[in-house]
């Protein structure tokens, strides 16, 4: 008998292949996203305490109690939403963990969910895999605007759920006013759930605000909103992130998250609680210190011949080459790995069908001399190009 694959078209991620042929190459890694530098000694010093103290065996399933209320008290000063820590909130292994077990907890065969492409990859994957249709609504280059009219004549009386993410990786954009009215209508007038991934929510840049849906009542009453200690604490290798939605959406989701990972790991929620007591306005100067980045990276490839389109917001800068070649982008991102020593990620990965792309994502959660490295390199691999 042969095996069925239920994921026939899946291969491993693109940001484990590029990261590990970086390596291989010795690249500069400007392609999967994570800091390259040091984590806040303070947090190292509470996940060694809290395991000497014997926090080392099961924690409670919805999460440790302490982190628990630091989190509502976080949504409280970031959002003004008062969340019941007991009830509307569960710690997950990542914010993968907390999308993966809120699609299976909301989706089921003979439904459907919408994601906008460029989608971020795990959406499409965790959708089928609880039975559903993932139906996959693209966002245009270069703009990557949201064509709500689109949206409305899709949705059928099998549409359960929209995913959608903002600041959007890999698009690099931010739902605005209008586009969280409109959310909020098509919800209201189909009774439709969302999932908000929302690991990026301290990296907005240029005076925006991030705009959470918990903050929008009707929203808040029928959306999971997702988060990321991983991103907010530049520490990707925690896999903390948490999960907040109402009580009774709250409930499915710990049913699916206490047969999936169980809990969380003991230690590493009680120091990340103790951490937030000590700095409870993490977060807080994170985009200015990311907008820094983003701009000393786009400073470094101003004679490049590339189109920059600042990034609005998460740790991610789009390059597009268009005035420099017409090879598609997995072709150049493949070019700059072996031929510039730079890993990139070309968007097109992140489309059912991608239109023609010129698009390649960076990177920009590195150190000053990792970015300015990474530019050289590529703006003079570019520059030789258009000779
Ligand atoms: N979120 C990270 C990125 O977009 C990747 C995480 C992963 O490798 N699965 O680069």
């Amino acid at each position: 008998m042969t095996f069925r694959s239920k994921l026939p078209d899946v291969g491993t991620t693109i940001f484990s292949v590029i990261s590990r042929r970086a390596s291989e190459l010795d690249a500069i890694n400007l392609g999967q996203g994570f800091p390259d530098f040091d984590i806040d000694p303070l947090l190292a010093q509470q996940v060694f305490e809290a395991m000497q103290q014997g926090h080392n065996q099961y924690a409670p399933m919805p999460g440790v109690p302490a982190l628990l209320e630091a989190i509502a008290a976080k949504l409280s000063r970031s959002y003004a939403v008062s969340v019941d820590p007991g009830s509307e909130i569960t710690v997950t292994l990542g914010a993968t963990e907390a999308i993966y077990s809120a699609v299976q907890a909301l989706v089921g065969p003979g439904e459907e969910a919408i994601v906008f492409d460029p989608s971020y990859d795990s959406y499409d994957p965790a959708v089928r895999l609880a039975g559903a249709t993932c139906v996959r609504i693209p966002l245009e280059p270069p703009a990557f605007s949201y064509d709500w009219d689109r949206v409305r004549s899709t949705v059928n009386g099998r549409t359960r759920l929209l995913i959608v993410n903002t600041p959007h990786n890999p698009a690099c954009t931010c739902l605005v006013g209008d586009d969280l009215r409109q959310l909020e209508r098509l919800v209201h007038d189909f009774g439709l759930y969302v999932i908000a991934d929302e690991v990026y929510e301290h990296m907005v840049f240029d005076g925006r605000a991030h705009r959470s849906v918990l903050s929008i009542p009707a929203l808040r009453a029928r959306a999971v909103a997702v988060f990321s200690f991983g991103k907010t604490l530049g520490a990707t290798g925690l896999r903390i992130g948490y999960a907040v939605a109402p009580a009774d959406l709250t409930a499915e989701v710990r049913k699916v998250h206490q047969f999936n990972t169980f809990t969380i790991a003991t230690a590493l929620q009680v120091a990340v609680a103790r951490y937030l007591q000590q700095r409870p306005d993490v977060g807080a100067r994170l985009s200015d210190f990311y907008a820094g980045k983003r701009d000393r990276l786009i400073a470094g490839l101003s004679a490049s011949g590339l189109a920059l389109r600042p990034s609005a917001g998460s740790f991610f800068q789009l390059i597009d080459y268009s005035a420099l070649s017409r090879a598609g982008d997995t072709v150049m991102a493949e070019r700059l790995l072996e031929q510039a020593g730079v890993a990139s990620i070309p968007l097109s990965v992140f489309y059912r069908r991608p239109p023609p792309m010129t698009l390649l994502r960076l990177c920009f959660a590195k150190q000053d001399q990792t970015l300015d490295a990474g530019a050289a390199r590529l703006q003079q691999y570019l520059q030789g190009m258009t000779r």
